[in-house]
C-alpha cells in the first residue's frame, strides 16, 4: 500500500510544473497543506494587494487540487516558530512519513525549515525540501575558487553554459488519485480585510487576476507578440513593452522553468539565442536568479546589512518630510510622482520608474535606502525579498555589482530620455496634462510662477547630486 504524503504549499501556489508536489504525489497519496501566518507577514512587511492576490490564488488552487482529489488543508499558525508542533502532530494523525515542499531561500525560511526538519527528524519523520523557485539549485553556482559570483556577468556567463548543456524541464501535472480519507479540520480562507483591517481598500485598487491559466496567456502573449521587441521598449514606461509577470513568478502561479520553456519554444526547448529581444529577457530572468542566489548566499543583505561593507557608514539624512512627499507622490519631480501614483493606485510599477525613484530617494534626497526598501515591500504586488533587496541595494551603490555611486541619474534626462511624449506622465499626473511635452518633465524650470496645482521640488537636482557623491566619497 503506498503511503500518505504531504505536500506543504508556500509561495508555489500551483498544479503545473510543481517540484514537491510532483514528487509528493509520486510517491504516495497526497494530502496538501498551506499555513496562513498573517503576524509574519506583517513582519515582513508583505503588501495587502500580495496578501490579497495569494489568498484569491489560494482560493483557486483549492478547487484545483479537489479535481484530482487532493484535499487542501488551511490553518492559521500567526507566527512561523510555532509551526512545527502542528506539522509533526499533524504527521502523526495521518500516519505520514515524508513532508515535501520547495526552499525558499530567506533567512527566516530557513530557520523555519531547519526547526521543522529537526522535529521531524526526531520522530522518524522528514521534511523533504526541492529545488523549484530558481533555474539551478541554490548554493549550487560557484566560481573557479569555490565561491559564489557576486558579479552579473560572470554568474550569467556560467548560467549560459549551464543552460547550453540543457535547459532546466517541467515537471508534469499530478495524475488524479484515489480519494483519501482524512479527519483533520481545514479552515476557511479568509479575505484580505480580516488580515489589513485599516489600511486596505479593495474598492481602491485593480483586482490582478488569478489562476495559472491566465498566467499562460500573459506568458504566451509576451512570447509571442512582444519579447522581439523587449530590448528596444523595454524601457518606456508608457508602453507595455514587458511581461508584467513578476507577481505571478512572485507566489509561484507561474514557475521560472515555464518562462524558460516558452522562451525558447521556437527553438524546440534547445538553447539557441536568435534575437536581441529573446537574450534582453533572458538576461532579466537571470537577474532574478542571480539576487535569489545572493540572499542564499550572503544572508546578510536580509538583516539590514548593505551587501558592501564599507558603505555601512554612509550618513544617511533623517529627513522625514521628503521621505513623506516621496511616499506621497509630492516630490515636484513629475517622473518620480508618476511612479508614485502608479505604485499607489495598482501595486506595481515600471522597472525604469523603479530605478529612478529608488536612486531620487537614496542620491538627491539621501535617505537610507532601508526605508525605501520596506515602503516599496508595503506596496508591491510582487513585493520579494530578494528582488527588491537586490534593486534597491543597486540604486543605492551598496550592493553586489550595483551602480557605481557617482552615476546619479539625473531624473529629469531619464524623464526626457525615456517618456519623451510626457505620456506616462500624464498618464498618473492629470493635473500636468495639459502641458506640451517639453514643459511636462520640468513644470517651473522656463516659469517659476506657472499657476499648477503641483509641488514644486522639494531639492535642488545639482546640488544635491554633489552632496550624496560626497557622502559616498568621504564614507565608503
Ligand atoms: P520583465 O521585464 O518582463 O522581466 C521578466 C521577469 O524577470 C520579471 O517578472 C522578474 O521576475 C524578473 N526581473 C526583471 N528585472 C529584474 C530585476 N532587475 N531584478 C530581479 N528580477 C528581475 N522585482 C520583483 O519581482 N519584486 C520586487 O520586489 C522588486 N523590487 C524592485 C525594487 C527596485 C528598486 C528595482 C529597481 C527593481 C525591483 N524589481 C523587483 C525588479 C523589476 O523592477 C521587476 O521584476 C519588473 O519591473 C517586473 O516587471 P515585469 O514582470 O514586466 O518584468
Amino acid at each position: 500500500m503506498s503511503e500518505n504524503t504531504l505536500i506543504w504549499f508556500r509561495q508555489d501556489l500551483r498544479l503545473h510544473d510543481h517540484s514537491a508536489l510532483w514528487h509528493a504525489t509520486t510517491s504516495g497519496s497526497a494530502i496538501a497543506l498551506v499555513i496562513l501566518s498573517p503576524e509574519q507577514w506583517q513582519q515582513h512587511d508583505d503588501a495587502p494587494i500580495k496578501i490579497d492576490f495569494y489568498l484569491r490564488q489560494l482560493l483557486q488552487l483549492k478547487i484545483d487540487l479537489a479535481q484530482l482529489n487532493i484535499p487542501l488543508i488551511i490553518k492559521t499558525i500567526p507566527l512561523w516558530h510555532d509551526i512545527a508542533p502542528y506539522i509533526q502532530q499533524m504527521c502523526n494523525d495521518l500516519s505520514i512519513q515524508h513532508v515535501h515542499a520547495n526552499i525558499e531561500c530567506g533567512v527566516n525560511e530557513l530557520q523555519r525549515d531547519f526547526k521543522i526538519q529537526k522535529l521531524l527528524n526526531e520522530h522518524a519523520q522528514d521534511l523533504i525540501l526541492h529545488h523549484d523557485r530558481t533555474l539551478f539549485p541554490v548554493g549550487s553556482i560557484r566560481n573557479k575558487s569555490n565561491t559564489p559570483y557576486q558579479v552579473f556577468g560572470a554568474f550569467k556567463k556560467y548560467c549560459y553554459e549551464q543552460l547550453s548543456i540543457s535547459i532546466p524541464q517541467c515537471y508534469p501535472k499530478p495524475e488524479i488519485q484515489t480519494p483519501i480519507a482524512y479527519n483533520i479540520e481545514s479552515e476557511d480562507i479568509p479575505k484580505v480585510e480580516q488580515i489589513y483591517s485599516s489600511n486596505w481598500q479593495t474598492n481602491t485598487h485593480p483586482i490582478w487576476t488569478i489562476s495559472e491559466q491566465h498566467a499562460w496567456s500573459l506568458l504566451d502573449n509576451f512570447i509571442e507578440d512582444r519579447v522581439e521587441h523587449y530590448h528596444t521598449e523595454r524601457d518606456f514606461p508608457h508602453i507595455e513593452g514587458t511581461s508584467q509577470l513578476s507577481s505571478y513568478l512572485n507566489i509561484g502561479i507561474l514557475s521560472i522553468r515555464q518562462c524558460i520553456q516558452a522562451l525558447f519554444r521556437s527553438q524546440n526547448g534547445y538553447f539557441q539565442i536568435e534575437s536581441t529581444g529573446q537574450q534582453t529577457w533572458l538576461d532579466e530572468l537571470l537577474w532574478r536568479e542571480f539576487y535569489q542566489h545572493i540572499l542564499f548566499d550572503f544572508p546578510r543583505v536580509s538583516k539590514n546589512f548593505p551587501f558592501k561593507i564599507s558603505t555601512q557608514n554612509i550618513p544617511w539624512r533623517n529627513a522625514p518630510d521628503d521621505l513623506q512627499a516621496w511616499q506621497n507622490a509630492k516630490t515636484g519631480i513629475p517622473i518620480v510622482d508618476a511612479g508614485m501614483r502608479q505604485i499607489l493606485a495598482t501595486g506595481w510599477m515600471h522597472n525604469r520608474v523603479r530605478m529612478i525613484v529608488a536612486m531620487f530617494l537614496c542620491k538627491n534626497l539621501l535617505i537610507d535606502w532601508r526605508q525605501g526598501e520596506q515602503w516599496f515591500m508595503q506596496h508591491l504586488v510582487d513585493g520579494d525579498l530578494a528582488a527588491n533587496n537586490g534593486g534597491w541595494q543597486w540604486c543605492a551603490s551598496t550592493g553586489t555589482d550595483a551602480v557605481p555611486y557617482f552615476r546619479i541619474f539625473n531624473p529629469i534626462s531619464q524623464s526626457i530620455k525615456f517618456d519623451p511624449q510626457g505620456d506616462y506622465i500624464r498618464q498618473w499626473l492629470p493635473e500636468l496634462a495639459h502641458l506640451d511635452a517639453k514643459t511636462i518633465h520640468e513644470p517651473y524650470a522656463k516659469n517659476p510662477d506657472m499657476l499648477l496645482d503641483y509641488p514644486k521640488p522639494i531639492v535642488d537636482l545639482k546640488s544635491s547630486r554633489i552632496r550624496a557623491i560626497e557622502a559616498f566619497k568621504q564614507n565608503s
